[in-house]
Protein backbone atom coordinates (compact mmCIF):
# COMPACT_ATOMS: atom_id res chain seq x y z
CA UNK A 1 0.00 0.00 0.00
CA UNK A 2 1.57 3.48 -0.85
CA UNK A 3 0.30 5.16 3.11
CA UNK A 4 1.92 8.20 1.62
CA UNK A 5 -0.54 9.13 -0.32
CA UNK A 6 -4.28 10.86 -0.41
CA UNK A 7 -5.83 12.26 -3.44
CA UNK A 8 -9.33 14.68 -2.98
CA UNK A 9 -12.62 13.57 -4.45
CA UNK A 10 -13.44 16.38 -6.57
CA UNK A 11 -15.14 14.95 -9.63
CA UNK A 12 -13.51 15.99 -12.62
CA UNK A 13 -16.59 17.73 -14.11
CA UNK A 14 -15.89 20.65 -12.49
CA UNK A 15 -12.43 21.16 -13.70
CA UNK A 16 -13.71 20.19 -17.04
CA UNK A 17 -16.08 23.27 -17.16
CA UNK A 18 -13.12 25.86 -16.20
CA UNK A 19 -10.92 24.16 -18.72
CA UNK A 20 -13.56 25.32 -21.60
CA UNK A 21 -12.51 29.17 -20.89
CA UNK A 22 -9.28 30.02 -22.69
CA UNK A 23 -6.62 30.08 -20.51
CA UNK A 24 -3.69 32.30 -20.53
CA UNK A 25 -1.06 29.82 -18.80
CA UNK A 26 1.22 32.38 -17.91
CA UNK A 27 -1.24 34.55 -17.07
CA UNK A 28 -2.47 32.33 -14.41
CA UNK A 29 1.26 30.83 -13.63
CA UNK A 30 1.74 34.62 -12.45
CA UNK A 31 -1.89 34.89 -10.10
CA UNK A 32 -0.96 31.10 -8.29
CA UNK A 33 2.64 32.31 -7.40
CA UNK A 34 1.07 35.23 -5.98
CA UNK A 35 -1.38 33.66 -3.74
CA UNK A 36 0.60 30.98 -2.96
CA UNK A 37 3.43 33.42 -1.65
CA UNK A 38 1.18 35.13 0.02
CA UNK A 39 -0.27 32.19 2.15
CA UNK A 40 3.10 30.31 2.46
CA UNK A 41 4.88 33.74 3.41
CA UNK A 42 8.53 33.85 4.30
CA UNK A 43 11.20 31.39 3.01
CA UNK A 44 9.45 30.22 -0.03
CA UNK A 45 11.00 30.35 -3.26
CA UNK A 46 8.78 30.14 -6.49
CA UNK A 47 9.95 28.46 -10.27
CA UNK A 48 7.91 27.91 -13.42
CA UNK A 49 8.53 25.48 -15.73
CA UNK A 50 6.94 27.57 -18.34
CA UNK A 51 7.65 24.48 -20.86
CA UNK A 52 5.96 21.89 -19.05
CA UNK A 53 3.48 24.50 -17.31
CA UNK A 54 4.35 23.15 -13.44
CA UNK A 55 4.88 26.09 -11.12
CA UNK A 56 6.54 25.05 -8.17
CA UNK A 57 6.83 26.77 -4.46
CA UNK A 58 9.21 25.74 -2.60
CA UNK A 59 10.51 26.17 1.02
CA UNK A 60 13.17 23.70 0.71
CA UNK A 61 16.73 24.20 0.01
CA UNK A 62 18.04 25.05 -3.78
CA UNK A 63 19.62 21.83 -4.11
CA UNK A 64 16.96 19.62 -3.46
CA UNK A 65 14.47 22.01 -4.93
CA UNK A 66 16.10 21.74 -8.24
CA UNK A 67 16.66 17.71 -7.72
CA UNK A 68 12.85 17.74 -7.76
CA UNK A 69 12.19 20.34 -10.45
CA UNK A 70 14.39 18.04 -12.61
CA UNK A 71 13.01 14.73 -11.64
CA UNK A 72 9.55 15.72 -12.45
CA UNK A 73 10.42 17.22 -15.64
CA UNK A 74 11.86 13.49 -16.69
CA UNK A 75 9.10 12.01 -15.36
CA UNK A 76 6.66 14.70 -17.91
CA UNK A 77 8.76 14.15 -20.90
CA UNK A 78 9.19 10.08 -19.99
CA UNK A 79 4.70 9.93 -19.81
CA UNK A 80 4.55 12.63 -23.04
CA UNK A 81 5.78 9.43 -24.81
CA UNK A 82 4.57 6.41 -22.81
CA UNK A 83 1.07 6.90 -21.36
CA UNK A 84 -0.36 10.37 -20.44
CA UNK A 85 0.39 11.73 -23.95
CA UNK A 86 -1.51 15.14 -23.72
CA UNK A 87 0.09 18.55 -22.84
CA UNK A 88 -1.15 19.85 -19.48
CA UNK A 89 -3.63 22.17 -20.59
CA UNK A 90 -3.83 24.22 -17.36
CA UNK A 91 -0.49 24.30 -14.74
CA UNK A 92 0.17 22.09 -12.17
CA UNK A 93 1.17 23.74 -8.59
CA UNK A 94 3.87 21.55 -6.57
CA UNK A 95 4.60 23.03 -3.26
CA UNK A 96 6.91 21.93 -1.34
CA UNK A 97 6.93 23.17 2.44
CA UNK A 98 8.41 23.24 5.32
CA UNK A 99 7.18 20.38 7.79
CA UNK A 100 5.76 22.34 9.91
CA UNK A 101 3.62 23.91 7.03
CA UNK A 102 3.39 20.59 5.57
CA UNK A 103 1.36 19.30 8.56
CA UNK A 104 -0.93 22.28 9.17
CA UNK A 105 -2.15 21.53 5.71
CA UNK A 106 -2.01 17.75 6.53
CA UNK A 107 -2.09 16.19 9.98
CA UNK A 108 -2.23 12.87 9.32
CA UNK A 109 1.77 12.28 10.20
CA UNK A 110 1.51 8.68 8.08
CA UNK A 111 0.35 10.73 4.89
CA UNK A 112 3.63 12.28 3.01
CA UNK A 113 1.92 13.92 -0.01
CA UNK A 114 -1.49 15.07 -1.42
CA UNK A 115 -2.81 15.93 -4.69
CA UNK A 116 -5.95 17.91 -5.12
CA UNK A 117 -7.58 17.62 -8.50
CA UNK A 118 -9.77 20.98 -7.48
CA UNK A 119 -7.40 23.38 -7.99
CA UNK A 120 -4.74 21.03 -9.68
CA UNK A 121 -1.97 21.31 -6.43
CA UNK A 122 0.31 18.93 -5.15
CA UNK A 123 1.84 19.04 -1.97
CA UNK A 124 4.57 16.55 -0.67
CA UNK A 125 7.44 16.09 1.87
CA UNK A 126 8.86 13.33 -0.43
CA UNK A 127 11.35 13.97 -2.87
CA UNK A 128 11.06 10.41 -4.50
CA UNK A 129 7.86 7.90 -4.39
CA UNK A 130 5.60 9.72 -2.92
CA UNK A 131 6.22 12.60 -5.18
CA UNK A 132 6.29 11.18 -8.00
CA UNK A 133 3.20 9.17 -6.87
CA UNK A 134 1.36 12.54 -6.86
CA UNK A 135 3.06 13.93 -9.85
CA UNK A 136 1.31 10.88 -11.91
CA UNK A 137 -1.85 11.28 -10.85
CA UNK A 138 -1.98 15.07 -11.64
CA UNK A 139 -0.99 14.08 -15.37
CA UNK A 140 -3.29 11.54 -15.22
CA UNK A 141 -5.91 13.60 -14.15
CA UNK A 142 -5.21 16.22 -17.09
CA UNK A 143 -5.58 13.03 -19.43
CA UNK A 144 -9.10 12.30 -17.87
CA UNK A 145 -10.00 15.42 -18.45
CA UNK A 146 -8.79 16.31 -21.77
CA UNK A 147 -11.26 13.06 -22.57
CA UNK A 148 -13.54 14.16 -20.41
CA UNK A 149 -13.46 11.07 -18.14
CA UNK A 150 -13.37 10.03 -14.34
CA UNK A 151 -11.11 6.62 -14.43
CA UNK A 152 -11.92 4.08 -11.77
CA UNK A 153 -9.75 4.30 -8.42
CA UNK A 154 -7.77 0.71 -9.57
CA UNK A 155 -6.93 2.51 -12.70
CA UNK A 156 -5.78 5.53 -10.58
CA UNK A 157 -3.73 4.53 -8.04
CA UNK A 158 -2.27 1.08 -10.15
CA UNK A 159 -1.08 3.82 -12.07
CA UNK A 160 0.55 5.79 -9.60
CA UNK A 161 1.82 2.94 -7.61
CA UNK A 162 3.43 1.47 -10.92
CA UNK A 163 5.33 4.39 -11.82
CA UNK A 164 6.31 5.98 -8.18
CA UNK A 165 8.88 2.93 -8.00
CA UNK A 166 10.35 4.08 -11.30
CA UNK A 167 13.12 6.13 -12.75
CA UNK A 168 13.59 7.77 -15.95
CA UNK A 169 17.22 6.61 -17.84
CA UNK A 170 18.48 7.75 -21.44
CA UNK A 171 14.75 9.57 -21.60
CA UNK A 172 12.88 5.93 -20.94
CA UNK A 173 11.22 4.42 -17.85
CA UNK A 174 11.89 1.87 -15.96
CA UNK A 175 10.09 -0.15 -13.54
CA UNK A 176 12.30 -0.64 -10.25
CA UNK A 177 10.23 -2.01 -7.53
CA UNK A 178 8.42 -5.18 -6.80
CA UNK A 179 6.82 -4.05 -3.48
CA UNK A 180 3.48 -4.87 -1.95
CA UNK A 181 3.80 -9.01 -3.00
CA UNK A 182 4.23 -9.86 -0.07
CA UNK A 183 0.56 -8.35 0.71
CA UNK A 184 -1.07 -10.14 -2.24
CA UNK A 185 0.82 -13.26 -1.49
CA UNK A 186 -0.71 -13.17 2.44
CA UNK A 187 -3.74 -12.47 0.94
CA UNK A 188 -4.25 -15.12 -1.46
CA UNK A 189 -2.91 -17.87 1.49
CA UNK A 190 -5.63 -16.46 3.43
CA UNK A 191 -8.13 -15.95 0.23
CA UNK A 192 -8.68 -12.99 0.94
CA UNK A 193 -7.85 -11.68 -2.34
CA UNK A 194 -9.90 -9.57 -4.32
CA UNK A 195 -11.00 -11.25 -7.74
CA UNK A 196 -10.01 -8.80 -10.90
CA UNK A 197 -13.55 -8.18 -12.10
CA UNK A 198 -14.52 -7.19 -8.29
CA UNK A 199 -11.50 -5.05 -7.93
CA UNK A 200 -11.73 -3.48 -11.29
CA UNK A 201 -15.63 -2.64 -10.04
CA UNK A 202 -15.31 -1.41 -6.64
CA UNK A 203 -16.07 1.94 -5.54
CA UNK A 204 -13.22 4.44 -4.29
CA UNK A 205 -14.73 3.54 -0.72
CA UNK A 206 -14.67 0.06 -1.08
CA UNK A 207 -11.05 0.35 -2.76
CA UNK A 208 -10.05 2.55 0.03
CA UNK A 209 -11.18 0.41 2.95
CA UNK A 210 -8.96 -2.65 2.06
CA UNK A 211 -6.80 -0.12 0.24
CA UNK A 212 -2.94 -2.00 1.27
CA UNK A 213 -4.08 -5.10 -0.48
CA UNK A 214 -6.06 -3.35 -3.37
CA UNK A 215 -3.76 -1.11 -3.94
CA UNK A 216 -0.94 -3.47 -4.17
CA UNK A 217 -3.12 -5.96 -6.43
CA UNK A 218 -4.06 -2.89 -8.98
CA UNK A 219 -0.24 -1.78 -9.00
CA UNK A 220 0.12 -6.05 -10.35
CA UNK A 221 -2.02 -5.79 -12.92
CA UNK A 222 -0.55 -2.78 -14.37
CA UNK A 223 2.99 -4.40 -13.90
CA UNK A 224 1.74 -7.07 -15.34
CA UNK A 225 0.49 -5.66 -18.46
CA UNK A 226 3.71 -3.42 -18.75
CA UNK A 227 5.88 -6.33 -18.61
CA UNK A 228 4.17 -8.16 -21.50
CA UNK A 229 4.09 -4.60 -23.53
CA UNK A 230 0.35 -4.13 -23.47
CA UNK A 231 0.06 -0.94 -21.06
CA UNK A 232 -0.49 1.56 -23.68
CA UNK A 233 -2.59 -0.42 -25.12
CA UNK A 234 -4.67 -1.20 -22.38
CA UNK A 235 -4.75 2.45 -21.56
CA UNK A 236 -5.70 3.28 -25.22
CA UNK A 237 -8.29 0.60 -25.14
CA UNK A 238 -10.18 1.98 -22.54
CA UNK A 239 -10.15 5.29 -23.24
CA UNK A 240 -11.61 4.16 -26.52
CA UNK A 241 -14.42 1.72 -25.11
CA UNK A 242 -15.31 4.16 -21.96
CA UNK A 243 -18.93 4.68 -22.84
CA UNK A 244 -19.20 0.89 -22.94
CA UNK A 245 -17.30 -0.41 -19.85
CA UNK A 246 -15.93 2.35 -16.98
CA UNK A 247 -14.75 -0.76 -14.46
CA UNK A 248 -11.53 -1.48 -17.44
CA UNK A 249 -12.71 -5.29 -17.79
CA UNK A 250 -13.54 -5.26 -21.03
CA UNK A 251 -10.01 -3.42 -21.89
CA UNK A 252 -8.41 -6.28 -20.51
CA UNK A 253 -10.12 -8.87 -22.48
CA UNK A 254 -9.51 -7.21 -25.60
CA UNK A 255 -5.80 -6.32 -24.83
CA UNK A 256 -5.18 -9.35 -23.58
CA UNK A 257 -7.44 -11.32 -25.92
CA UNK A 258 -8.87 -13.81 -23.88
CA UNK A 259 -11.90 -14.19 -21.29
CA UNK A 260 -12.20 -12.63 -17.97
CA UNK A 261 -11.96 -16.10 -16.28
CA UNK A 262 -8.83 -16.64 -18.02
CA UNK A 263 -7.06 -13.65 -16.78
CA UNK A 264 -8.74 -13.98 -13.64
CA UNK A 265 -6.73 -13.00 -10.30
CA UNK A 266 -6.44 -15.16 -7.71
CA UNK A 267 -9.26 -17.55 -6.12
CA UNK A 268 -8.02 -20.76 -4.60
CA UNK A 269 -5.55 -22.52 -7.11
CA UNK A 270 -6.59 -21.35 -10.07
CA UNK A 271 -4.18 -19.65 -12.70
CA UNK A 272 -3.50 -15.77 -11.73
CA UNK A 273 -2.31 -12.51 -13.00
CA UNK A 274 0.13 -12.36 -10.10
CA UNK A 275 1.49 -16.00 -10.87
CA UNK A 276 1.72 -15.51 -14.48
CA UNK A 277 3.87 -12.28 -13.92
CA UNK A 278 6.17 -14.12 -11.22
CA UNK A 279 6.73 -16.64 -14.99
CA UNK A 280 7.21 -13.54 -16.70
CA UNK A 281 9.75 -11.89 -14.66
CA UNK A 282 12.08 -14.86 -14.94
CA UNK A 283 15.34 -14.28 -13.09
CA UNK A 284 14.36 -11.01 -12.11
CA UNK A 285 11.40 -12.65 -9.83
CA UNK A 286 11.17 -11.05 -6.44
CA UNK A 287 11.91 -12.56 -3.00
CA UNK A 288 8.62 -14.11 -1.71
CA UNK A 289 9.52 -11.68 1.56
CA UNK A 290 9.55 -8.79 -0.32
CA UNK A 291 6.85 -5.78 0.31
ZN1 LIG B 1 -2.66 7.72 -5.04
Amino acid sequence: MNAGDRTDGTPNQSVVLQSKKKVDLGAEAAAIIKTTLGRLGEGYKAEVDARRHIVYVSAVDAKAFSRVMRLLAAHYDAQQQLLFTEPVRRNVTVILPTLQDYRKLVPNAKVHGIYSKRNRMLVSISFSNVLIHEFIHALHHNDQISMNQEHPTWIVEGLAMLFQGSRVKNGKLEILTHAGLSVIQEALKKEKAHSLAHLCAMTPRAFMRDARLCYSQARYVMLYLHRLGKLRRFYETYKFSYAVDRTGIKALVDTLGKPLEEIEVIRGGRTTVIKQLLGLMGKHRPKLSES
